[in-house]
């Protein structure tokens, strides 16, 4: 049995940077917002080492660091932060609601919805133990590609984003391995070209990990040729994964409008989605930039959509 507690004026759904950012600015404007974190406080970013490419921090930080400020910024202008995760939702009702938690049930005005991606991983043990303990196993090319300047890496995935990965390391590295499933690429014809004309990245077609060797940090990789059924292992200090993500918006099928990937929709240039008063920002609604600094934008971009929108209907 589900209890109602109380009615929220702005309810930011997330707490990577997009909904922090949302919740500073949301605060800022006296919108009141509730913030609940979802099931990875903080956000992808808790999972990363450095952060090197976000703007204001010239020596860089570390990704749970960056969080924890985000929040206390957050938190500085009245936000309430609350550990719990967002399980269903009726945006349809007026006012929307939703449950937390599968049990405690709140309504709301405007909601912002920031609960992100998470990138898709091939499952290896070795592949999780070593991306827990930063040793070299990475979901992101863009961000932690730097730390392998002038080493040889391997990336699995052969979409426009393993491609567009490993042409990325390829300006980085000294070599770039890229093992592709099956004997033919999905990504563009067009990166699939800069890819096979880019002289350091080998493509090992009809390929599959099988495991990641090292203790403490990446030292090779075995890969298995699934035609000649032909194992090797290949000397590698850095390995990514780059096939596919998934943004987290499941509860919301059904009632707001997704692409077939499930990424949100929203009116271009703003964060609006179908369903008035509801707005989409961050990973879950951008499957091209992916990157701290734009989630934190596109944040922004939600709390004023929220707050021009609570004025306009009354409710703020
Ligand atoms: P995709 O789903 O397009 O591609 C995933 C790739 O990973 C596929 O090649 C798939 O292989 C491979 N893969 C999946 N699971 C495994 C596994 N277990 N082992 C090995 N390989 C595996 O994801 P992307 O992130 O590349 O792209 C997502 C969307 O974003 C696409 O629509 C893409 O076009 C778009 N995008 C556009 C960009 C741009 O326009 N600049 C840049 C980046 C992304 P298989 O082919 O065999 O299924």
């Amino acid at each position: 049995m589900s209890t109602t507690i109380e009615h929220i004026n702005c309810l930011i759904i997330g707490s990577g940077p997009a909904g922090y950012t949302a919740a500073i600015y949301a605060a800022r404007a006296d919108l009141k917002p509730v913030l609940y974190t979802g099931m990875t406080p903080g956000g992808q970013l808790t999972e990363t080492t450095e952060v090197d490419n976000f703007p204001g921090y010239p020596k860089g930080i570390t990704g749970p660091e960056l969080m924890e400020d985000l929040k206390n910024q957050a938190e500085r202008f009245g936000t309430q932060v609350r550990i719990g995760t967002v399980t269903k939702a009726d945006l349809t009702a007026s006012p929307k609601r939703l449950w937390v938690d599968e049990s405690i049930e709140i309504t709301a005005d405007a909601v912002i919805i920031s609960t992100g991606a998470s990138a898709k991983w091939l499952g290896l043990e070795n592949e999780s133990r070593l991306r827990m303990n930063a040793g070299g196993v990475s979901a992101c090319a863009v961000c932690d590609g730097f730390f392998y300047r002038g080493q040889e890496v391997a990336i699995v995935g052969a979409g426009d984003t393993a491609a567009e990965e490993a042409t990325y390391l390829a300006k980085l590295c000294k070599k770039v391995y890229m093992i592709v499933r099956r004997d033919e690429m999905r990504a563009s014809k067009a990166m699939q070209h800069r890819v096979k004309n880019t002289a350091n990245i080998e493509i090992l077609y009809n390929s599959e990990t099988q495991d990641i060797l090292g203790k403490e940090v990446v030292e090779g990789i075995i890969v298995k040729n699934n035609a000649t059924k032909e194992e090797r292992t290949i000397a590698v200090t850095g390995f990514f994964v780059a096939i596919g993500h998934k943004p987290n918006t499941d509860i919301f099928k059904g009632q707001i409008t997704m692409d077939e990937l499930g990424y949100i929709t929203v009116v271009p240039g703003s964060t609006k989605t179908n369903i008035a008063g509801v707005f989409a920002v961050g990973d879950c609604a951008d499957k091209t930039y992916r990157q701290a600094v734009t989630a934190a934008g596109s944040g922004c971009m939600g709390a004023l959509d929220a707050e021009r929108w609570l004025a306009e209907n009354g409710t703020h």
